[in-house]
């Protein structure tokens, strides 16, 4: 049995229009002779009647007095309701098919409500429908955890339901279909030329994921990544065929990445740079990331220098770690509204006067860096966020990542 996933992300299922051309491509790889395996998310963005964001406004108002689990039970039901329409427009161009919520197609959770992670996969009841149908339409982002409550997998969940439906059924591949025609040097938002990167390597679209490019969820790349399943991202609209996400780049290894030592940019908006200072340092790095530890706050970016700590924390956290750090003594100063600029690479091991062509590029549009640090594939600074877009054209047009063509 050849079996493939494809998934629509809620912009791909928004109207009928939209689901019109998800069809099609279900179709088409039913016709082709495959099994499909089809996970949708909740329809449309918020301001549509069954969004995630919109069941959620539903208990949100002004202060909501259910707690995790229930909202997990309410914003599990758009993923459902999604799953139901679109089988029911297959059924009507004669397509067999069926829909399963999460837990009936087998997702087990841990119990971390909002943002479980997936422990195991048990398929039974999905292969045993498979053999009846040709298509089954399997509600994403959902799971069930071992005391059978109904988890939600966080946001972008519907690609880490997609690929772990691939590595479970040992699927050919995973189609991944979106807003855009593939992964691009940098967010089509963000930078109006961007190119579309014909093929990229799990690590790479990992690491442009984890800083911030949302086009597909870091953690659904690691689960294809480990079960060696390719993925490929596709636009809805579109027959093209996107970008191929395999363990190589396309032409000769080796040969492309010192072509290529920046595959992309990639962005986080909505950062607070914290700077504390203090005379006993040794107490000072070990208090301030204990208190941040202990009140669940997650920290980014981190400078160590001899008498301060510099870090990052998500806007909406930086009012309460400014306050933890004010009972401890310390005289925390915040900027905030940063954004976090990354240039990606993994061929940029060893090639010389990269961050000096940043600095450069960022000098020459007034762009102040609040912060830089450096691996062997990314190179990241922290910028205002009035400068963001601006910074991010700087970098896309300094490594000239829209004028030529990645394929090799
Ligand atoms: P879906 O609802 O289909 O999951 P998302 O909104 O989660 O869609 O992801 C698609 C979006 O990701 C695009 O509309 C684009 O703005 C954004 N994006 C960010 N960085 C990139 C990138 N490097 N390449 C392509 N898209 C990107
Ligand atoms: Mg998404």
């Amino acid at each position: 049995m050849n079996v493939i996933i494809q998934k629509f992300g809620g912009t791909s299922v928004k109207s009928s229009e939209m689901r019109e051309h998800a069809a099609s491509h279900v179709i088409k790889a039913q016709q082709d002779g495959c099994k499909v395996v089809v996970v949708v998310s909740a329809i449309g963005r918020e301001g549509d009647p069954y969004a995630t964001d919109t069941l959620l406004s539903l208990v949100n108002k002004d202060r909501s007095y259910i707690g995790h689990r229930e909202k997990d039970l309410l914003i599990s039901c758009g993923e459902v309701i999604s799953s139901v329409i679109f089988t029911e427009l297959l059924l009507s161009k004669g397509i067999r098919a069926a829909a399963m919520t999460g837990p009936q197609a087998g997702f087990r959770t841990n119990s971390d409500h909002g943002d479980a992670r997936i422990t195991e996969m048990h398929c039974e009841a999905l292969i045993d429908k498979l053999k009846e149908v040709d298509v089954i339409v399997v509600a994403g982002f959902q799971g069930e955890s071992t005391d059978r409550e109904i988890t939600t997998l966080g946001r972008g969940g519907s690609d880490t339901s997609a690929t772990a439906l691939g590595a479970a059924l040992q699927a050919e591949w995973v189609d991944i279909f979106t807003d855009v025609e593939g992964v691009m040097t940098a967010d089509p938002r963000m930078v109006e030329d961007a190119a579309i990167i014909d093929s990229v390597t799990y690590q790479e679209i990992c690491n442009l994921a984890y800083q911030g490019a949302k086009v597909i969820h870091p953690r659904a790349v690691e689960i294809a990544m480990q079960a060696k399943i390719p993925i490929r991202i596709r636009s809805t609209m579109m027959e093209t065929p996107g970008t191929l996400i395999t363990s190589v780049t396309g032409g000769a290894v080796g040969a492309d990445l010192a072509d290529r030592p920046i595959t992309g940019i990639a962005h986080m908006a909505g950062l607070t740079q914290i700077t504390v200072k203090d005379k006993d340092y040794l107490n000072l790095q070990a208090n301030v990331f204990k208190e941040m530890a202990k009140a669940n706050i997650s920290v980014d970016f981190i400078n160590i220098q001899p008498y301060a700590v510099i870090y990052t924390v998500p806007n909406e956290l930086a009012d309460k770690a400014v306050s933890i750090l004010e009972k401890k003594g310390y005289s925390p100063e915040a900027v905030k509204d940063c954004a976090k600029v990354s240039a990606v690479g993994a061929g940029m091991t060893g090639v010389p006067g990269v961050a000096s062509s940043i600095v450069a590029a960022l000098a020459a549009e007034n762009i102040q860096i609040l912060q830089s640090a450096d691996s062997h594939t990314t190179i990241w600074v922290l910028v205002k966020g009035e400068d963001l877009k601006k910074a991010v054209s700087a970098l896309h047009r300094m490594f000239e990542l829209s004028s030529r063509s990645v394929q090799k």
